[in-house]
């Protein structure tokens, strides 16, 4: 697959060999600024430099400005319909704004947003269309959502912007099926090097929207689409920006982070490998695995496949009948009479690698 071109979004570069950068939205209206700016906060404690805010009218100006100069990562304004909005997110300073020029109104407004983001050059647009606003036009000549609609309207608008002499934009054509996005994104690639933002979205919350985002949007890494994602969740913005590092480690896509590797159990497991498991999940998670230093961790249930998991981890457990033996760097260690001791051990030796408590 063809290279992206490189673009910027304030001090980020975003498409070619760039690593995919990860973004989230704040869930507070900027009618709240105080609190929009400690969410705002939150994703960057949690690792996300990129965070997109709904701005939705002119009274949410001063909100947007506070925001935009309380925070030390990017500012991507989400605006709909009304392109003054646009013009006026541009003059408070945002890194980006996100909008569908098939919403907009006229090409005229469209040309105005690029008139202003031409004196921005660190600013990036993001083409943004939905399945759910897709152009009346293009729904009714694909007699509905479809990913030919959704590549189609994308690439209109791609050619529209580089037409007038604007090059720094992303596109995104997201709908809430997994086939449709992965065939549009794969369509928009092939006709453009623009950088791409994905996701599935409105894929829900919990298992089911973790699976149906991470289904696509692995899909998408795998065959170098994703410039940047977003994992869209009926969820908080950590469950968000948790799953983006997931699917990044489980990718090879994150150099960092704790890696848990644990078999299923069967019929032969030993101990109690399901409640060790998540009692390691749990504490990582607590600790933000995605921003420790790379580490492998292996909890196993017996000696079949035990051994050889557990010494090719940085740190191993393998439980065997009464026992367990502990690993590091493929050497045994420890053996334990007691399981829970080997774990407790294991867990002490976490700690003091990551230095965390
Ligand atoms: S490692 Fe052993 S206990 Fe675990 S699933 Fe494999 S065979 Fe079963």
């Amino acid at each position: 697959m063809k290279k992206s071109r490189v673009i910027r979004l304030g001090r980020e570069l975003i498409g070619g060999d760039n690593r995919p950068l990860i973004q989230t939205m704040i869930t507070t209206p900027l009618t709240s600024p105080e609190k929009a700016v400690d969410e705002a906060k939150y994703a960057l404690d949690l690792g996300c430099r990129v965070v997109r805010t709904a701005f939705k009218d002119k009274a949410e100006t001063q909100g947007l400005e506070k925001l935009v100069k309380s925070f030390s990562g990017e500012i991507i304004a989400d605006i709909h319909f009304d392109y003054r909005l646009a013009l006026a997110a541009i003059e408070c300073g945002v890194s980006g704004i996100r909008f569908n020029p098939g919403n907009i109104g006229s090409s005229d407004r469209v040309d105005a947003i690029l008139e202003a983001a031409k004196k921005r050059p660190e600013l990036a647009i993001r083409i943004g269309v939905n399945g759910g606003s897709l152009d009346k036009k293009i729904l009714s000549k694909y007699n509905g959502i479809t990913w030919e609609g959704l590549a189609e309207s994308s690439i209109f608008w791609a050619r529209y912007l580089e037409e007038r002499g604007y090059f720094n934009f992303k596109i995104s054509a997201k709908s809430s099926n997994v086939r449709e996005t992965v065939a549009a994104c794969r369509k928009i690639r092939e006709l453009s090097d623009a950088p791409l933002h994905v996701g599935i979205t409105e894929a829900g919350g919990g298992k089911h929207g973790i699976i149906k985002g991470t289904a696509g949007i692995a899909v998408l890494l795998s065959e170098h689409l994703a410039d940047t994602f977003r994992v869209s969740l009926t969820a908080g913005i950590d469950e968000e920006i948790r799953t983006a590092n997931m699917i990044l480690k489980s990718l090879d896509l994150l150099e960092k982070g704790v890696e848990i590797v644990s078999c299923p159990t069967c019929g032969r497991t030993h101990g109690k490998v399901i409640e060790y498991y998540n009692r390691l999940e749990k504490w990582l998670d607590e600790k933000r695995w995605w921003l420790l230093p790379k580490l492998k961790v292996a909890v196993m249930g017996c000696e079949v496949n035990g051994p050889g998991e557990a010494k090719d981890a940085d740190l191993g457990m393998a439980l065997g009948k009464d026992c367990a033996i502990y690993f590091e760097h493929g050497e045994i260690i420890k053996k334990f009479d007691d399981q829970d001791a080997a774990f407790d051990y294991l867990a002490d030796r976490v700690r003091e690698i990551e230095k965390i408590s």
